[in-house]
């Protein structure tokens, strides 16, 4: 999958799982803005094991950082796209966030921690719709994919992706945030007028 389709799915996925656990209980501004930051970086994560990704193109000798961090990660799909890298990030983050805390008095950090981990489930699920599969249990080295044949997934960057996957995430966001629209207002509001 592209980084744009990973960060479609990944607020996409967060924009859901607020629906769904609505009422929440008031979050500040600082929070929402920074979950959603975090959110964006963790859909695109596991995409770190891949010099070639947009993480390691926007920094400076980036491409021979991505190709280190590559190689210890064991290569594209691996770790960092199975559910015991998702346990490993997941803690490392959270252990980041604990240490950011004191500069970000107003941030809720475990609001941050799940808008992260939403991003990188979202893009292992997205990864699972493509031809190459995804090895969800490590150590167990067998990729899996939706649907299972693999004849019937699409490939990456290709039309499945750009002119189907896409537009049909882009319309289920729009999609919910015309419904549920007073239960996204209602985050902010309710804070404001507390
Ligand atoms: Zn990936």
């Amino acid at each position: 999958m592209i980084a744009r389709t990973h960060d479609l799915a990944a607020i996409t996925g967060l924009t859901i799982v607020v629906i769904v656990l609505s009422p929440l209980p008031p979050l500040s501004l600082a929070t929402i803005l920074v979950a959603l930051l975090a959110n964006q970086l963790g859909g695109i994560a596991p995409d770190i094991d891949q010099p070639t990704a947009p993480f390691w193109r926007n920094l400076p000798i980036g491409g021979l950082f991505g190709r280190m961090v590559g190689r210890m990660l064991g290569g594209h799909r691996f770790l960092t796209h199975s559910l015991l890298g998702l346990w490993l990030v997941g803690f490392l983050f959270h252990t980041l966030l604990l240490f950011l805390q004191p500069i970000m008095p107003h941030v809720e950090i475990e609001y941050v921690w799940w808008a992260f981990m939403i991003g990188m489930v979202s893009h292992l699920i997205m990864d699972s719709f493509t031809k190459e599969g995804v090895p969800w249990l490590l150590p167990l080295p067998i990729k899996f994919g939706f649907p299972p044949v693999r004849k019937l997934r699409i490939t990456t960057g290709k039309f499945g992706e750009k002119y189907i996957l896409f537009p049909l995430l882009a319309l289920v966001l729009i999609g919910i945030c015309c419904l549920y629209y007073p239960d996204l207002v209602d985050l902010f509001h309710r804070r404001i007028t507390e």
